[in-house]
């Protein structure tokens, strides 16, 4: 009976705890549920809110944003996520960028994209102004909350930005200032500079690159330390992108979010991926499940299959082992025979063999029908 009688105690006053902690509102209408929390954290003398906006049920689309005053991004994930469902995470901070708070008199500011490693702590309170070890453990402890928010699901985490004209665009990562943050780079001609992306990931940098937008493939054994989220994530080998878009350019934002959502995952941890394009009409559906085969062998998998109306072709992405090579004179067939469609890959030794480059190239597949016994070793 005791015992009884402390439990429910203890859940009393967990309960009284949470409710001063948290603030939820639930809002209904026709096309979404959104379950809106507010949690409160006391970082030094300050309170500072950190909102999660859940729209209907989707795990798979995540959204942060911690810089308070990148309206433009903030408005435009909304709206995508009305669509789409998903959860935004945001700092809530007087609409401000960079965060200032007070511990035994001493004011400290930092910049929150700069706080998820000790170097970036470090470096940040001291050039905004004071630095004590006290101040950059609340501030890491703060870095862990936040992370601590994010839903724990295997998809790709998307950081929304704005940035300003010139100040900070796809040049800064092709011969820029972070030109050594990057493995790879694609750049669009017909994009602003400003508008571009920034991820951790192969699949999501070859998925970007596929649609036609500016986009760099961070190194993430190399690039500098700046206590940046890319920076934490690419440390952890954790799917990660960046969406940064100019201010004031919302339909841009929109079109960049809803590129980035859904993005495939490997089947095989132990394959490489490659993009590819069918320039024949096809059914998207009849294509993205398929295997693909040398030989008798499956080597591979498709991993995904959109109609790019803008192309006028299907392009996707397909993973092949690692252990199988994929050169200038192999061909990926898509076969059509009694109805099933098969994907292989014949290589053709009349042709030159060189080095394909899966970051850069993209495999056009060719339409064939059923397999001449004519095969050759790679
Ligand atoms: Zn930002």
């Amino acid at each position: 009976m005791q015992k009884v009688f402390l439990l429910s105690i203890s859940i009393i006053y967990g309960l009284i705890c949470f409710a001063q902690k948290q603030k939820t509102i639930v809002k209904k209408t026709d096309t979404y549920t959104l379950k809106q929390t507010t949690t409160y954290y006391k970082l030094g003398n300050k309170n500072i809110g950190i909102v999660s906006y859940k729209y209907n049920n989707n795990p798979n689309v995540v959204m942060i944003n911690v810089h308070d005053d990148e309206a433009t991004a903030i408005e435009t994930s909304k709206q995508v996520l009305r669509r789409t469902g998903g959860t935004l995470i945001k700092i809530s901070n007087d609409s401000q960028r960079l965060i200032t708070f007070k511990l035994e008199g001493v004011s400290y500011k930092f910049d929150p994209n700069r706080m998820f490693t000790q170097k970036g702590i470090t470096s940040s309170l001291k050039y905004y102004g004071h630095y004590s070890p006290a101040a950059a453990a609340k501030v890491k402890a703060f870095a862990a909350f936040i992370l601590s928010k994010l839903p724990a699901v295997n998809s790709t985490l998307i950081a929304l930005h704005n940035n300003h004209r010139g100040d900070y665009s796809i040049n800064t990562y092709e011969n820029g200032s972070l030109s050594k943050d990057k493995r790879e780079i694609y750049i669009d001609s017909i994009r602003a500079t400003d508008d571009f992306f920034l991820t951790t990931d192969e699949i999501v940098y070859n998925k970007i690159r596929s649609y036609g937008y500016n986009v760099a493939l961070q190194n993430n054994s190399d690039a500098n330390d700046d206590g940046s989220l890319s920076i934490y994530y690419g440390k952890k080998n954790k799917s990660y992108v960046n969406v940064e878009t100019e201010h004031g350019k919302p339909e841009v934002q929109f079109n960049m979010l809803m590129t980035v959502i859904n993005t495939p995952k490997r089947i095989n941890t132990n394959a490489l991926v490659y993009n590819y394009t069918i320039s024949d009409s096809m059914e998207e559906s009849s294509i993205k499940s398929l295997k693909v085969y040398f030989g008798n062998r499956q080597i591979g998998s498709m991993l995904s299959a959109y109609y790019a109306q803008a192309y006028k072709k299907i392009i996707g992405q397909l993973e092949i082992e690692k252990g199988f090579g994929i050169y200038s004179n192999s061909d990926l067939f898509l076969l059509k025979n009694n109805n099933t469609p098969q994907m292989e890959i014949r290589i053709d030794p009349t042709r030159e063999k060189k080095p394909f480059d899966r970051l850069k190239e993209t495999i056009g597949v060719v339409m064939g029908q059923s397999a001449p016994s004519i095969k050759s070793v790679p």
